[in-house]
Order: structure tokens, then sequence, then C-alpha cells
């Protein structure tokens, strides 16, 4: 983390996990247990149907709530799609986009900048994910794949907006697997993805880039993880969806630094 140059930021991805009541007894109970004082930006994913209850839940708190997806399109003929603006009416500050498990029902890196651009159209927060699989990671090929994916995602935004959009580096073969990745791995590649910014949109913008790990973060690998210089943050699937261990991922993320 680096605390003078960007945000710091813990998401939750809640995934396809609890009903509307179940939100409501989540954030009863991670409201009393929320840190006191200065703490990172928090930002808590739900399920579509669950927006309304979390948004009322967290409405005196400085939490966050996100979609877990939205579509390119502002209305029309999309059965089952959420746009934008939707998200924002309906209370969300962040959205997740191009998320593994997305991209796997066959998302394209096409339609996830797509997503980037229609997010920050309605001053959405966008988490865009990317991240590599086991294969290529053993192939040797981390950096070209996640360069890739970044240039994609980011483009045509122009630079004013691209401050905005958060970054999460997410390998495929760390998501809901328990195999985190080591501090050093995670390091390596958001630095990278850094320098990919800095080449692209100067180092300004690369600097105040936060740019968050996940991949079976936990409250208990939290620190060491978020200790490197450039993990500012986390995306955090099955530990969020309990408060006590998400509180412990926030209290990590309010380490000093240097
Ligand atoms: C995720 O869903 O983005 C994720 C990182 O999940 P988990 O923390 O369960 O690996």
């Amino acid at each position: 983390m680096n605390r003078k140059y960007r945000k710091t930021v813990i998401a939750a991805n809640w995934k396809m996990n609890k009903t509307p009541t179940e939100t409501k007894a989540f954030m009863t109970e991670f409201k009393g247990l929320m840190p006191k004082g200065r703490w990172c930006d928090v930002a808590i994913c739900v399920p579509a149907v669950c927006i309304p209850a979390a948004v009322r839940a967290m409405r005196e708190t400085r939490v966050g709530i996100g979609g877990e997806n939205c579509s390119a399109h502002a209305s029309g003929a999309f059965t089952g799609e959420i746009a934008a603006n939707m998200l924002v009416d309906a209370g969300c500050k962040y959205v997740i986009i191009g998320h593994s498990e997305r991209r796997a029902m066959g998302e394209t890196d096409a339609e996830v900048n797509a997503k980037v651009k229609a997010a920050l159209l309605n001053e959405l927060i966008p988490i865009m994910c990317v991240g590599e699989s086991l294969a290529q990671r053993e192939a040797g090929i981390t950096e070209e794949w996640i360069t890739m994916q970044v240039k994609a995602g980011l483009a045509g935004i122009p630079e004013e907006k691209i401050r905005k959009i958060v970054i999460a580096y997410e390998p495929i073969w760390a998501i809901g697997t328990g195999k985190v990745a080591t501090p050093e791995q995670a390091e390596e590649v958001c630095e990278h993805i850094r320098t990919v910014i800095r080449k692209m949109f100067g180092a300004k913008i690369a600097r105040a880039t936060s740019i968050l790990y996940g991949g079976s973060m936990n409250e208990k690998n939290a620190y060491e993880l978020l200790a490197q210089p450039d993990i500012d943050g986390g995306l955090i699937g099955g530990a969020s969806l309990v408060p006590e261990k998400f509180v412990q991922i926030i209290e990590a993320a309010n380490q000093p630094t240097n």
C-alpha cells in the first residue's frame, strides 16, 4: 500500500451468495464490528436483489455498495441485464467488471472495455478484474496476458477518467481455491500492471491508481499481502461473507505503512 499517493480499497465480492434477508443480518453484525476511527475505503459488492437491503443498512456509514456486473448498454431489449444508471439509482457506488467467473461465461475484453466506459459515464467506480490461468502462468506468459487485458480494458478511456478506476489482479488459479499467491507473486504482477498504466497514461496517473489483489485473501494472509508496495487493497470472495473475517481484513489494511 502507499496511502500517500492512492486509496486503499477493501472490496467484497459476494458472488451468488446471500438473500436480501441474510444481507440485512450480515450488515447489522458487520456494523457492530466495524473499526472505529479512520480506515480505508470499503466496498461491498452484492447480488443485484440484495442492493436495496445493503444500501439501506449502510446509509449512515462510509461503506460503499456495489453491483457485481453491469450492462454496456444504457437501456433496451437486454432481458436479465442491469444498466449502470440503474445501479446508481439503487444507491451503488461501485461495480465489479470483468470478473474471471464472468469472462468464463464468455465476456470478452471488448465487452469489459465497453462496460468500464458505461460505468464511468454514470459515475460508478469500476473494479476491473484481470488475471491469468494456471496454464498461462506455467507457460510463462503471465505478463503478456495481463498487459493485453489491461490495455484492452482501458482502451479509449480518457486520462482524467483512469484515476477513477480500480484494478483488481486476480489470478484465476487462486480464486476460491484456498491457493493464495505469495506476496511476492502478487506484488510482481501488481507492479507490472502499474508499469502498463504508466506507459499508457503517464507516471502521475499510474502512481494514483489503486491496484487490488484478489484470490483466497483472508484474515490470516491479508496483512502480508497488503504490506506490498503495489498492492493497494483486496477483492475478497469467500472471506467477505463472514463479518468477523471481513473486518479483520479491513483492520489489516489499516496497518501503518512507510
Ligand atoms: C473473488 O471472487 O473475486 C475472489 C477473490 O474470491 P475468493 O476470495 O473466494 O478467492
